[in-house]
């Protein structure tokens, strides 16, 4: 079958992609057929693969600087935004059936303690196993065998927007983590105002959450608007500030302290040295930008302690998104859909159609970022 995949031609099994040539994303036809019998319990499902997400992540692996092919392979197949409709089920599997609509979580189960919990999202293991990103092939391909207890359903009536699953997961453990930390620390936690810095997908659903939960929220990026992403967070009523590269704390000076902020700029120097300065007493900062590179920055290190200290105020970092995370997504992507009619669909800007492609480099165009598009996907099938 087909499938869009990145070259290996490092030297260990956990050596980057490739060093030399930097697009190396191809499209194969020689992947095998997933079947059932992969999974000996009975639990498996096979899977026809509708859409895949695509995201900075992708690029970063092509780019050679982030991710590792399958051990023994001298490929990685991408993709770890899957959405799918079920083909066949194993003899034992009791929660889907053919027809079903179906995503996938992305880390799997590694040998630690949390991980043979269940709780691999959160794994005290230094490999990790991640579909389409770190030693395991992903979902840009026709069909996936898939044990049962990684997938989860969608509702019928959210087939529009099932491919956003996975980014709105990664938004919710952020969230939920913010949540219930806080209330750990402040019974009658409730943020008034969040900051919510990078205007792309993963920014937009975390304005949305937190617009569901009262929220408000203002959104920070580079790009001066008025502009599709501006436009799209005016309608769920927050409100975009550009910085336009200039230092985000001092362009949002004049604004009251945020409760909360999720980070998604994808730059650490945001991260680190802007965001600090615009938390309020007591409040949270959620880092969600994986910067892979070596960029460095100046930090104003004294002020940023002290203002954490003595504001009792709390950073931490989150990755993946556990199997609650996207059953909390289909919640709110119900109540989104309720609440903001036809918005959410409206960020799948950019599809790109595979299903008739035979040129090997037809995936290259996959890699080329959008300015002003928000989620991009792929069908192959
Ligand atoms: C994915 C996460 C993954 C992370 C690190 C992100 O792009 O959305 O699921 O854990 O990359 O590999």
């Amino acid at each position: 079958m087909k499938a869009i995949a990145v070259n290996r031609t490092g030297e260990d099994g956990q050596a980057h992609l490739d060093g030399s040539d930097n697009d190396t994303i191809h499209l194969r036809t020689d992947l095998p057929d997933p079947s059932l019998e992969e999974f000996p319990d009975g639990r498996g499902v096979l899977v026809k693969i509708l859409q895949v997400g695509t995201c900075g992540t992708d690029r970063e692996i092509n780019r050679g600087e982030y991710g590792a092919a399958p051990p023994n392979e001298d490929f990685l197949v991408l993709g770890h935004e899957c959405f799918g409709e079920v083909l066949e089920v194993g003899p034992k599997v009791k929660d889907f059936k053919a027809g079903d609509l179906v995503t996938a979580t992305v880390r799997r189960p590694g040998t630690g303690a949390l991980d043979r919990m269940f709780f691999h999202d959160m794994t005290h293991d230094d490999i990790y196993f991640e579909r389409g990103i770190n030693l395991l092939h992903g979902f840009f391909c026709e069909r996936i065998a898939e044990h049962e207890s990684f997938l989860i359903k969608m509702p019928q009536h959210l087939r529009q927007i099932g491919v956003l699953s996975e980014p709105m997961s990664v938004v919710q453990k952020g969230i939920r983590l913010a949540y219930s930390m806080q209330q750990a620390r402040f019974p009658d936690f409730h943020p008034r105002r969040a900051l919510v810095t990078g205007a792309g997908a993963i920014g937009q659903l975390a304005a949305l959450a937190l617009r569901l939960r009262r929220v408000e929220v203002v959104v920070s990026a580079r790009t001066p608007g008025p502009h599709r992403k501006a436009e799209l967070l005016d309608q769920i009523g927050a409100r975009y500030v550009a910085t336009e590269g200039e230092n985000m704390a001092e362009v949002l000076a004049d604004e009251d302290p945020f409760d909360l902020i999720f980070e998604s700029s994808g730059s650490s120097r945001v991260a680190l040295a802007e965001a600090p300065f615009l938390l309020g007493k007591n409040g949270v900062c959620i880092w969600s930008s994986i910067s892979g590179g070596d960029g460095k920055c100046e930090v104003r290190a004294d002020e940023i302690n002290q203002r954490a200290v003595l504001g009792n105020q709390l950073f931490f970092g989150t990755v993946n998104a556990h199997m609650i995370d996207f059953e909390r997504g289909v919640r709110d992507f119900e109540h989104g859909m309720e609440l903001f009619t036809g918005w959410l669909p409206k960020l799948l800007t950019n599809k790109i159609d595979l299903s008739n492609a035979t040129d090997r480099d037809a995936p290259r165009e996959i890699m080329k970022s959008d300015r002003d598009g928000v989620k991009a996907f792929v069908n192959l099938a």
